[in-house]
């Protein structure tokens, strides 16, 4: 059997020790006679892996007490929409917008709230190409807002917030971690609502992961549907109907490899590894590639870049795939490619990336 070396933005690799133990479990879990699949998940055994995988989490992301973490489905996408439904009651939302996902996220909000309520941009760095962060001194911030909402790392621009970003204090925080949660240790206490779809950090897509201080719930219209509402999700312990029970207990996994890797802050010394690598072997180019987002603020788990010479990108392409090397292909509105090394990619993947990189540049400089 041949793995590639995955470069995927999402869903993406998994750390193969997981995917070896959901095949040796699949057809019988802990000697249940059945997979996780086909369990009920009012069953005692499913109830004990959610609790696993909650309590798991807790540990590693230090979530304090006074917080709900729930495992919803629908992905980030549901959440550009829930949180406004959840949490403005008809008030006023702030929104920064450092990439297309932020935007996405004031985009949706806008529309969900359509007369009942304002949804703001604070702020946006579109202007410029989406290349840095804006000043947080010189934010345009309702004092009013009922929160702040940002996207801490876009995956499509490669813009990561650094978590000494000034972050406003007039509203509570809802950030989209997506691409960059778990993949080292933030203080969780920063924030009223952190969420993120699972299938780059946590496991596979089905499951979205909603972390929400314990104030900000019940703020619901009654006409939100209850399994849009925090609220109700929080109060049913994340199952007030069927959740993605697989992708829970994949996600659970995930989470003990990670305790296995040392915690977020060990596994953020690899991640700073491997970014510094491939950072450093574009910066060191004369120009063949190139990255221009603003040094403070390079995202250390979605890398896109540019070849000088977009002619190349069609044999860049073939030759990493050929060297086993896969989906490096940058997004369509970025253009050239995108190296995505999440926790799952080992810094030895990193290493044969930037081995061929350094070789297809002499060959075709
Ligand atoms: N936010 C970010 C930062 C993302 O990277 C993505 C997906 N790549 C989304 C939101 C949307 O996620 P989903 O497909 O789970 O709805």
């Amino acid at each position: 059997m041949a793995r590639v070396w995955n470069f995927s933005a999402g869903p993406a690799a998994l750390p193969q020790p997981v995917l070896e133990q959901v095949r040796e479990e699949m057809l019988d879990w802990h000697g249940a006679g059945m997979g996780v699949m086909e369990m009920s998940h009012r069953g005692k055994e499913f109830t004990g892996i959610v609790e696993q995988a909650e309590a798991d989490l807790r540990e590693l992301l230090g979530v304090p007490a006074g917080y709900k973490v729930l495992f919803l489905q629908g992905g980030a996408t549901q959440q550009f929409a829930q949180i406004p439904m959840n949490l403005l009651a008809g008030g006023s939302a702030d929104y920064l917008v450092t990439g297309s996902w932020s935007k996405k996220a004031l985009k949706e909000a806008q529309r969900v709230v359509a007369g009942s309520g304002s949804v703001r941009c604070a702020g946006s760095t579109e202007g410029g190409g989406f290349l840095d962060l804006p000043d947080p001194a010189r934010l345009d911030l309702d004092p009013r807002a009922a929160y702040f909402h940002l996207c801490t790392n876009e995956t499509i621009h490669g813009v990561e917030v650094p978590p000494d970003y000034a972050l406003p204090t007039h509203a509570p925080i809802v950030a989209d971690m997506s691409s960059h949660i778990l993949s080292r240790p933030v203080d969780v206490s920063r924030y009223g609502l952190i969420y993120a779809g699972a299938q780059k950090n946590i496991g596979p897509s089905g499951v979205t992961l909603v972390i929400v201080r314990d104030d900000l719930l019940g703020r619901a219209a009654p006409s939100v549907p209850s399994v849009m509402d925090f609220a109700v999700m929080a109060e049913h312990g994340s199952m007030l109907n069927t959740p993605p029970t697989f992708a829970i207990y994949v996600a659970g996994l995930v989470f003990q490899w990670l305790k296995a890797q040392g915690g977020l802050a060990a596994i953020e010394r690899v991640n700073a590894a491997k970014a510094d690598l491939l950072y450093a072997c574009i910066d060191a180019s004369d120009g063949f590639y190139r990255n221009p987002v603003a040094a403070a603020c390079r995202s250390r788990m979605n890398v896109p870049f540019t070849l000088a010479d977009g002619a190349l990108d069609a044999a860049f392409l073939a030759e990493t795939k050929a060297a086993g090397l896969v989906s490096l292909k940058g997004h369509k509105s970025f253009g050239g490619m995108r190296a995505s090394i999440y926790n799952a990619m080992p810094l030895d993947g990193v290493r044969v990336l930037v081995d061929f990189m350094n070789d297809f540049a002499r060959c075709k400089a």
